[in-house]
């Protein structure tokens, strides 16, 4: 799973001198322009970084202010400071895009040229910008197995977490789509990861709710609405009855695990408005 704004605040993502230092045998060079793969280097200042960084910079009209370095978590609290919540999620999105795209070329995938992450960035950050802060979307705790039209951001204090599953039938993998965001509208992570295998759609999105509500419970999250558009899947862990069916033992699991929050609900909501869980999942 990539939590990669998390990590990168926590100095903790596996960049090459990260491993180095906890002895683990690596490569420490950077696999776009070979110098020491530090995070901020990978993130922030390498040539192929930056390429991809003017590009979205100029789009987004962000300032990154890399003069005022001193450590990573630092930069991104001052970031966050300065940032609207769009540029902050312009940030989350970018960092991951460029962090996937590193991971790319080290597991022997090619090269991308920075442009083509740039227009990637600059896509997606369209599609998610467009369903979290204009046609912000909602849910009703009151009714959660009714499809809601409208949506609004959930209540001060909670969390909503949008899940999605994608399957590719040609790669034989699945890919499972998280996003999580605050009362603000704020994107707290975006996170996507894929699977091996194929299985039925409905199975693959109980995969995939559970895989949200371990995220949520390892981010320390307590009070948390889950959205998904599988609205049989979420009648089912709405339901009080033993699920007997293929996704059934799925269910229970995740039924068992989301006894960890004070407040947990499950909705089901249009795919339209689960856009921004589809992209991830459709990125894998
Ligand atoms: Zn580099």
């Amino acid at each position: 799973m990539n939590i990669v704004l998390w990590r990168f605040a926590h100095n903790c993502l596996p960049s090459g001198l990260q491993l180095r230092h906890r002895n683990i045998p690596t490569n420490p060079a950077c696999v776009h322009c070979g110098r020491d793969e530090s995070i901020e280097h990978c993130l922030l200042f390498c040539q192929f970084t930056s390429e991809v960084w003017n590009k979205v910079k100029k789009r987004f009209d962000i300032h990154l202010c890399r003069k005022n370095f001193h450590s990573t978590k630092q930069w991104l609290f001052d970031f966050i400071d300065r940032a609207s919540p769009e540029q902050s999620t312009v940030l989350a999105i970018t960092v991951w895009h460029i962090w996937e795209a590193r991971n790319a070329v080290r597991n022997g995938e090619g090269n991308i040229h920075p442009h083509r992450v740039a227009s990637k960035i600059h896509a997606y950050v369209d599609l998610v910008l467009l369903h979290l802060f204009k046609t912000v979307a909602g849910h009703s705790r009151e009714t959660p197995s009714s499809s809601s039209v409208k949506w609004s951001p959930p209540p001060p204090g909670s969390i909503l977490i949008n899940v999605d599953a994608s399957i590719f039938s040609n790669l034989h993998k699945l890919g499972i789509g998280i996003l999580i965001q605050n009362h603000k509208g704020e994107c707290l992570v975006a996170c996507t990861e894929p699977l091996k295998g194929m299985v039925q759609p409905e199975l693959a999105e109980s995969w995939a709710l559970r895989q949200a509500v371990i995220l949520a419970r390892d981010e320390g999250l307590t009070s948390v609405i889950f959205a998904s558009d599988c609205l049989s899947l979420v009648q089912r862990v709405n339901s009080s009855s033993i699920d007997r069916s293929e996704v059934g033992v799925v269910v229970s699991d995740i039924k068992r695990l989301v006894a960890c929050f004070s407040s947990v609900s499950f909705c089901h909501v249009k795919r339209s408005l689960n856009a921004a869980a589809h992209i991830l999942a459709r990125a894998c």
